[in-house]
């Protein structure tokens, strides 16, 4: 079999950026095609876990990526009509003691920033809106929807949750309403009155919604995310609302909340999409990366963490089996996808939790919070430390060695 050496991406999200960066680190010739005619993110927040973060050590961009974040003291739950606090895991310090790496706040803007300043321009074409995807032994060939094609030996699906490239390879099939949808907000910390938004990652948790707080920009804007379980179907990340919309969702809960909407310029509002774990994201050639293969639920903030995990898996992989490209997607997609599967039903999960209408669950619930920090004071509240802790750096630095 000859070696690959063309890897065509679709998608420039966050996902498909990372995967070009890690691929070109490792000597591959590749091409990004993005649909947009700009490359971009929305004006909202991202959290990136130390799992996250080792990957951006990993590809030499965290120093670039810290210097725009923000770093959270804690990990904090709060009731939603009290205030008060339920459990709190701190992370500033231990974390990186503990993992190797730290968790950050950030404007997504300026996460994929950081990833397009490291690309050459000319290995990103936009406007390229894939409509299909077709493969021989030696290599597979794109189609674009203004008629033009484009040929590589690798093709990676890294174009979202309604991905062109997933559906060329299984089939037409549409992702599952949640039933929740998301308010989101950015807020500038100076128009805030002083003390308002503690420097944590803060959850509140009531009956029917989490709403979800946390710095961005190095502590110069406040992102807010109110989730809420409601039938309102439509998935476009550009819907303007209203924070007033937001507040009256939330009545009832803690001044604080409505303090934060209120001072919220421009508010956006969209429903949540998800899957059941897909059975297969690889044939031959071509495979799934990010959102294409695994969306989720943002309850545990891995949506993005899970994507730049599975760039470096690929680009790692691949680097190793240059000869056998079709075996190498094979072993990305028999490792990853036990793990992202895993992620998808624990988000799903955690939503549950977080938002049930019972109150005696909610006291059961937050006294087993309670309980726990009691005895084991430096386990994160949900018990996640098999998300965090995992690198995928470090599994491949040690199948190199054993190489
Ligand atoms: C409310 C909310 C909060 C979240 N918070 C977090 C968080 O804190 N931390 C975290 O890790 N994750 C979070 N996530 C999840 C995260 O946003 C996604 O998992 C992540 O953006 C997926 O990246 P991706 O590159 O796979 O896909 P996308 O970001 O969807 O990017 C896909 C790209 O492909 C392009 N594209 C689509 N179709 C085509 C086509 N046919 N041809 C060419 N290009 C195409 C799109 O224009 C886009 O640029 C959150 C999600 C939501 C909804």
């Amino acid at each position: 079999m000859s070696e690959a050496r063309t890897i065509a991406v679709v998608g420039g999200g966050l996902g498909g950026l990372t995967a070009a960066i890690a691929l070109r680190q490792r000597g591959f010739e590749v091409t990004v095609y993005e649909q947009a005619a700009q490359l971009g993110e929305i004006g909202a927040g991202i959290q990136l876990s130390p799992n996250a973060m080792r990957v951006l050590i990993g590809l030499g961009l965290d120093q670039n990526f810290e210097a725009i974040a923000f770093e959270p003291n804690r990990h904090v739950v709060r009731s939603w009509k009290s205030g008060a606090l339920v459990s709190a895991t701190q992370m500033k310090d231990v974390f990186r003691a503990q993992y190797q790496a730290g968790y950050f706040g950030a404007h997504r803007a300026d996460l994929h920033a950081v990833l397009q300043q490291v690309l050459p321009p000319e290995c990103v074409r936009l406007s390229a809106r894939c409509t299909g995807v077709t493969q021989n032994p030696d290599g597979a060939t794109l189609a674009f929807a203004d008629g033009r094609t484009a040929t590589a030996d690798i093709v990676v699906g890294a174009d979202g949750i309604r991905s062109a490239v997933r559906e060329s390879l299984f089939g037409p099939d549409a992702p599952r309403f949640t039933g929740h949808i998301v308010w989101r907000g950015l807020v500038p910390a100076a128009a805030l009155p002083r003390g308002l938004i503690d420097p944590d990652m803060t959850a509140w948790f009531g009956p029917n919604g989490t709403v979800v707080h946390y710095y961005v920009r190095r502590g110069e804007l406040v992102n807010w995310i109110a989730h809420f379980e409601t039938d309102w179907r439509n998935e476009s990340w550009s819907v303007e609302s209203d924070w007033r919309e937001a507040a009256e969702a939330f009545a009832g809960w803690h001044p604080t909340l409505g303090e934060l909407f209120a001072r919220t310029e421009r508010c956006y509002k969209w429903a949540l999409y998800d899957r059941d774990p897909l059975p297969r994201w690889t044939s031959g050639r071509v495979t799934l990366l990010g959102d294409a293969a695994h969306p989720m639920l943002p309850y545990l903030a891995q949506g993005a963490a899970q994507s730049v995990e599975d760039a470096y898996v690929l680009a790692d992989l691949l680097a190793r089996q240059r000869h056998d490209a079709p075996a190498a997607l094979a072993t990305y997609e028999a490792e990853r996808r036990p793990r992202t599967s895993r992620i998808q039903l624990h988000a799903r999960e955690r939503g549950k939790i977080n938002n049930t209408t019972s109150a005696f669950q909610r006291f059961k619930r937050d006294l087993g919070y309670r309980l726990k920090k009691l005895i084991k004071p430096q386990q994160h509240t949900y018990g996640i430390e098999w998300i965090y802790g995992h690198d995928v750096t470090a599994a491949r630095n040690d199948a190199s060695k054993a190489a």
